[in-house]
């Protein structure tokens, strides 16, 4: 062999020991319109007091926003029908049978830590901002080789920084609103608790009349984000939820959640995007880990552990 045949092998195992880690290399072109995602995830309503009551009276607001959105109609959580695991099926594409306390991180990277490291972020342009204080796990990870790197920015609990306990929906919301203002981040994700909270201390009034707050809470960010240059017509919105709760007759009814009755799993997924249809309701079945395979598709960059799949339906 020549020296010209040795420096070509030489080069090519170079290549392949500088391929062997990197993921999909990411470009910066243009794809979509979406430039920003933020994801409202509610707290536990069953989809019979969202999208399935009949008149939708709970939620006023999303569903005058359908003639700009769409809504997937048969949407499931089809893991744990838990706080801590559904929200981290919605961050990582997996079902992770997490620790429902805050003391367990997802075993695999969620959305922040990939569009940080792939998109090269500064961390503060991915945010979790969430009533609930244990769910500032949902921005890191067991995984050797991510865990404690690539780290988005957290606001969870009532200090702020994962402990203290659950704080009102209507603290996290100026939170949000400070946070739209002051950072800009390009994803954005928010848990709102108190349907949960109002559900779980069997006040069937005050559940329901905290399904109807948190939708005009949607109507708020949604307007905030349309009214300022730097989201308008460029951010898409989700909105979904953990888990629904037990169906009427089945234990104690709305009450509790935590097993696969079909109260607990179906839950709604309803979608305002400059790249997605209008107007319309998406008969096909889809399930909490498609929602970040779709998020990554929409802002271009890889989520190497994610076992859902793009939603290409949803796109325009
Ligand atoms: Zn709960
Ligand atoms: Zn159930």
């Amino acid at each position: 062999m020549s020296w010209f045949h040795y420096s070509l092998i030489g080069t090519l195992l170079l290549l392949l020991v500088a391929c062997k880690d990197e993921i999909p290399q990411v470009d910066n072109e243009p794809v979509y319109k979406t430039k920003n995602v933020v994801v409202i995830v509610i707290d536990g309503p069953r989809y019979s007091e969202t999208w399935g009551s009949s008149r939708r009276e709970n939620i006023p607001v999303r569903n005058g926003l359908l003639s700009e959105g769409l809504m997937v109609e048969q949407f499931f959580n089809n893991g744990v029908t838990f706080t801590n695991p559904g929200h981290c099926a919605l961050c990582t594409g997996v079902y992770d049978p997490l620790a429902n306390n805050g003391s367990q991180l997802p075993h695999y990277p969620g959305i922040f830590q990939s569009f940080i490291r792939y998109k090269h972020q500064p961390p503060y342009k991915a945010y979790i901002v969430t009533s609930k204080d244990k769910l500032y796990v949902l921005g890191n990870t067991q995984k050797p080789g991510y865990k404690n790197l690539n780290r988005p920015y957290f606001d969870c609990g009532v200090n702020t920084n994962g402990t203290g306990g659950y704080r009102a929906d209507s603290i996290t919301m100026e939170h949000i609103l400070h946070i739209l203002d002051t950072r800009k981040p390009h994803l954005l994700f928010i848990n709102l608790k108190d349907p949960d909270s109002y559900g779980h201390a069997a006040d069937s009034m005050g559940y329901i009349r905290a399904i109807n707050k948190t939708d005009e809470y949607v109507g708020i960010i949604w307007d905030r984000l349309q009214s300022d240059p730097f989201y308008k017509d460029q951010t898409t919105l989700f909105i979904t939820n953990d888990h629904g709760r037990h169906r009427n007759g089945h234990l104690d009814g709305f009450v509790s959640h935590g097993d696969n009755c079909s109260g607990c799993r179906r839950i709604e997924l309803f979608a305002i995007s400059p790249d997605f249809k209008k107007n319309v309701v998406i008969q096909t079945p889809y399930e909490q880990i498609d929602l970040p395979s779709t998020i990554a598709e929409l802002l271009h960059f890889p989520l190497p552990y994610g076992k859902g799949k793009v939603m290409w339906e949803l796109f325009e």
